[in-house]
Formats: C-alpha cells, structure tokens, sequence
C-alpha cells in the first residue's frame, strides 16, 4: 500500500477522525447543542421559511433540547455517547441554525459557557457565511487564540440558480469572502455541499466541490440530498418528483469528488445524517456504514485516494 494511506490510518481519504487523533492523541466525540438560535432565513430578515430542505430543527436533529441548559445538554449528551464510546474529550458543536446570529456580548457568554465544561476541548460553530461581521470575526479570532475552534458553513452549491431553488438567500461572493476573512485569521473553517441537488449535473456537482478544495478552507462535510418529512422540499417532490441520486451514482461522485480534493483536506462527512424517522427519501441513505464501505471499495478498485487528481 502506498505510504500516503498509511498516513490516514489505513483510510484512503483524510477523516475528521484521524485528524483530531493526530491533533489530541485519542479519540474525540461532538456534542451536538442548541444555543436557541434563529436564522435570519427563517425569522423574517431574509426569509420566513428557510431554506428549502430545513426541518424544525433548524438542521440540527442530532442537537440537545433548546429548552435545557447548555449544561443539562451537555450532560446528557455526555451520558448518551458514553453508552457507546470511551471517550473522555469533546467539541461543543452548535449545530441548530445560525450560530453567530445573537449579540456578540451573548454569543460570548455562550461560547465560553461551552468551553468551561468539564472534557470540552475545542468547540465547532454551524453559521452562514452572511452572519460573519467584524465583531463577531474579531470575538472568533479570540476564541481561536484559546481553544481548538472550526467555523461551519453550509455553501450546498456555488450555482446561482441552484441557491435560489433552495433559498439560500446569500450569493458566492459573500461565501467567498467569509472563507477569506476566516482564513486571513487562521480560523479553521468547513464547508457543507449537497450532492444530487434538483437541476444539478455530476459536472455541476464536482464543481462545486472543486471550488471549495480550491477555496482551502480546513475541511469538508459532503451528504448526498435527502428529503425530510414536512419540510417545504418534502412538498415540492411530492407535486414535482425529480429523480434522486442512487446509491451508485452517488458513490460514483462522491470517490470522483474525494480525487479532486487536497490531499490535507479534512473531511468530516461524507454521507447524509438526517434521523430516520423523518427521512422520507432516498431510503438507501440510511445505510451509512453501506455507504461508507461502497465508497472505500470504489476507491481500491480504482486504486485511487483523496487528492489522486488534485490540481491547484
Ligand atoms: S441557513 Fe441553516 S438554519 Fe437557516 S434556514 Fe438554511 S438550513 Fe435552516
């Protein structure tokens, strides 16, 4: 086996896993939380209803209870992931909408709240790239000097015209530039794309893709589309089916889209995380230890690894 496998773990790709590893010497896990968070896509500024595939939970299924504390959600978390895992390290993940969308003086309180609980080493922000002002970059900046910090932003694609199928309600540029700012502060930062989006080609999808490789934020969470009970792309597909991705195809894409990533990339996903009893389809998306072995084999049939046709 080439060395460069070696170097992830035997993995053919650069994990999440493997980079926090590397980074603390064990095993890490994310605490899922609600910091009670809106969005300016939902509460009127830009929008009322989201974007078009968010479920009430502001796409954070897997995050605590809003109306707990942030210690009591922290606990319970801690309880329910050391039922399975040995783990005694965690990130503070603010999953559920827009998690810079507060005060900064609030979003201090919070930020550090997270950060003073026992275990916590790092702490992970899901936002928009539009909800990244001067202060809220500067108090980032801080948070960065102190601990081990990761910015989320959910892109989903670079197409115009796909952004606004979704409602996205930000353009390119404004990505762009927040990767940038992010960047010119060293803050780590990882960017959502959905495979399968209606209207999109595989060569649509791959250059998405390519553009947030080139973009050389720190990681990438790559899911393939899937639709959730109730939401309004729920509604839309029931009155105007389109085709959804099969597990082929998807794999197909996905190890095209691990070769043309930087090899030092992390990714952190590559397959949907929507809760079962909400999905109604691509049901193949349940899978995903399926999904990841299928796309683990495709990449030793081809011989092939995450950067194999990289280019700068
Ligand atoms: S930006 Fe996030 S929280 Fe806001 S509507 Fe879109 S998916 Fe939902």
């Amino acid at each position: 086996m080439n060395t460069i496998f070696n170097s992830w773990n035997g993995k053919r790709y650069h994990t999440l896993n493997y980079e926090l590893q590397r980074i603390f010497g064990q095993k890490i896990m994310k605490i899922s939380l609600d910091g009670g968070f809106s969005c300016p896509n939902r509460d009127g500024t830009l929008g009322l209803r989201g974007c078009i595939f968010c479920g009430e939970e502001g796409s954070g299924e897997f995050a605590g209870s809003r109306i707990d504390s942030l210690k009591d959600q922290v606990n319970d978390q801690i309880k329910l992931i050391s039922k399975k895992n040995q783990s005694n390290m965690y990130i503070a993940y603010f999953q559920s909408f827009t998690n810079t969308y507060k005060a900064v003086e609030e979003l201090k309180n919070l930020y550090y709240e997270a950060l003073s609980f026992e275990g916590v080493v790092g702490i992970a922000i899901a936002t928009r790239p539009d909800c990244l002002n001067g202060e809220v970059l500067d108090l980032l900046s801080e948070l960065n000097e102190k601990t081990f910090l990761w910015i989320e932003l959910g892109l989903q694609t670079i197409h115009e015209s796909t952004a606004k199928f979704i409602r996205r309600g930000y353009s390119l540029s404004v990505y762009d530039k927040a990767i940038e700012n992010l960047r010119n502060r060293n803050i780590r930062c990882v960017t959502h794309l959905i495979i399968g989006l209606p209207g999109e080609n595989k060569d649509m999808m791959l250059k998405s893709v390519k553009h947030v490789g080139d973009g050389q934020g720190w990681g990438i969470k790559l899911h393939s589309l899937y639709i959730q009970k109730d939401t309004d792309l729920y509604h839309y597909f029931i009155n105007n089916p389109f085709s959804l991705l099969t597990k082929d195809e998807y794999i197909d894409i996905i190890v095209d889209a691990i070769e043309i990533l930087p090899s030092d990339m992390v990714i952190h996903r590559l397959t949907g995380d929507g809760k079962r009893d909400l999905l109604y389809e691509p049901k193949w998306t349940l899978n995903k230890l399926g999904v990841l072995s299928a796309i683990d084999k495709e990449l030793k049939n081809r011989n092939s690894h995450q950067g194999i046709n990289h280019k700068a």
